[in-house]
């Protein structure tokens, strides 16, 4: 037989071809018009991918580069910080956190749930110089609730900082960041916006701004000041990946092109796809009788399913990928070996979920041993997109 290979990880996630050929073809200097052109292009075009009206800035980084920028510009050591984490990625905040000096208080929700916002409520305290959070906890596929969070900041804290790591957030869920008050929300490349790894993106606040004017923690390549001075330039502080912000800026084109040229529309046609993807995966794993590992608040971003007891995950993503050249993601750390974890943010269509849930009803029934009847998920998939009424 021949196989596809197909990625369906949360990053590295599938990319566009359009985007493919952009790169291949960005011979160019950096400090040149053209490169200016294009990176002031890229620049603006995120602005309206993010949402805002704030100011939006690219580093040649993974995620976690802006994840670090946000907290060694905002923080000065033995500033306190509160961190809500519920995964692995919220983890990544409180080290982060620690490894700049600041005091770390943590709200944890246990895997594969989100928080209690009355434990959140409690924990928050004016003297919190940010509140660290993820908008989805990719490790777990949960949805946080970003604007409930930024409620209790503007009642009980406002003076907090509100960081949002949107790395897959974005491009899977809606957000108002003007009017809830987000100070910095991050992506990154390789997740939503269909282009290999080696960017993150970030939108920062003018409170954000002012709180830079006093924090004194240490920061040099990551140091957002300077980064602005030359975005408004057509520039970067230092070499930018020029290959990464062609393909970038082609695949903010696409996205604009599936509505029209409205690039507004296209994020909110993007975040849709993702969230009817991700209900149909849903509606199909059930039907052949695994568990959803994050039932109440499940992300768009991923959909992570728990096999059955007795059983490797691991053994899931193997076969998957041995019979159909499928990529799937297995669980981090404790979680490995009881989760695998699909994903529906970015490059995906509703046909690729059909494939996969055509895959998984041989995996279940031949690997698996469970008992199952073919076409059965690929029905109730069917059957949410029927419902959807998608045009
Ligand atoms: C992918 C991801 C990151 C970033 O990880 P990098 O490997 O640094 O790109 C951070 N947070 C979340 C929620 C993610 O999904």
């Amino acid at each position: 037989m021949f196989r596809k290979t197909r990625l369906y990880t949360p990053g590295p996630t599938p990319l566009l071809p359009a985007a493919q050929f952009a790169m291949a073809a960005a011979d160019m200097h950096h400090r040149t018009p053209e490169f200016r052109a294009l990176y002031s292009k890229v620049l603006a075009q995120l602005k309206v991918f993010v949402g805002t009206q704030n100011d939006v800035l690219l580093f040649s980084s993974s995620g976690t580069g802006a994840m670090e920028a946000s907290v060694s510009n905002l923080t000065s050591p033995g500033d306190k910080v509160l961190v809500l984490t519920a995964g692995k990625f919220g983890e990544r905040w409180v080290a982060l956190a620690k490894a700049f000096g600041c005091e770390v208080d943590v709200v944890t929700a246990p895997y594969g749930e989100t928080f209690d916002l009355a434990q959140v409520r409690a924990a928050l305290k004016p003297e919190h110089k940010a509140l660290f959070v993820q908008a989805t906890e990719t490790s777990t596929t949960v949805r946080h609730d970003i604007k409930a969070i930024a409620e209790l900041i503007y009642e009980v804290s406002p003076k907090t900082l509100l960081v949002v790591d949107g790395i897959t957030g974005l491009g899977t869920t809606h957000f108002d960041v003007d009017a809830w008050g987000i100070d910095i929300l991050i992506g990154g490349s390789q997740k939503a916006v269909m282009i290999p790894p080696g960017l993150a993106y970030l939108s920062v606040s003018d409170k954000a701004w002012a709180a830079m004017e006093t924090s004194k923690n240490p920061r040099y390549y990551f140091d957002l000041r300077k980064e602005r001075k030359n975005a408004v330039k057509g520039e970067s502080a230092y070499t930018p990946a020029v290959a990464l912000v062609a393909g970038l800026g082609a695949a903010l084109d696409y996205i604009a092109g599936q509505a029209g040229g409205d690039l507004e529309k296209g994020r909110i046609a993007l975040i849709d796809n993702a969230q009817l993807n991700a209900a149909a995966t849903r509606a199909g794993l059930t039907t052949l009788g695994f568990k959803l590992f994050a039932p109440t608040a499940p992300g768009a971003a991923a959909t992570a399913v728990a096999v059955p007891e007795g059983m490797d995950s691991g053994t899931v993503v193997k076969t998957l990928k041995s019979k159909f050249a499928l990529v799937t993601a297995n669980g981090q750390g404790e979680m490995q070996g009881k989760i695998f974890r699909v994903a529906h943010l970015g490059f995906f269509d509703y046909l690729d979920t059909v494939a996969l849930l055509g895959a998984m009803e041989h995996i279940a029934k031949d690997t698996l041993g469970l008992p199952v009847v073919f076409g059965s998920a690929v029905a109730a998939a069917q059957k949410v997109y029927a419902e959807a009424a998608v045009k």
